[in-house]
């Protein structure tokens, strides 16, 4: 069985048979191996949007200071 597009190399049975099954997810047609490249890119995403929550939390605090000077 012979694939025209390029297969990466399993690391757990070292055939080019890894494929691409979701935008984030490699698997191996040969074994079970899965390699899932999703959950690593989540967690920066979501500690950049969690100290943009914080700022403006500040940034309100700050406003209502100002209000009640
Ligand atoms: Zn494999």
């Amino acid at each position: 069985m012979y694939f025209k597009y390029e297969a990466l190399e399993c690391p757990k049975c070292t055939r080019h048979s890894l494929v691409q099954r979701d935008e984030n997810v490699y698997a191996c047609i040969n074994c079970d191996f899965k390699k899932d490249f999703a959950r690593p890119l989540i967690q920066p995403a979501k500690n950049s949007r969690s100290s943009v929550v914080e700022l403006v939390a500040m940034l309100a605090g700050a406003l209502v200071l100002l209000v009640l000077l």
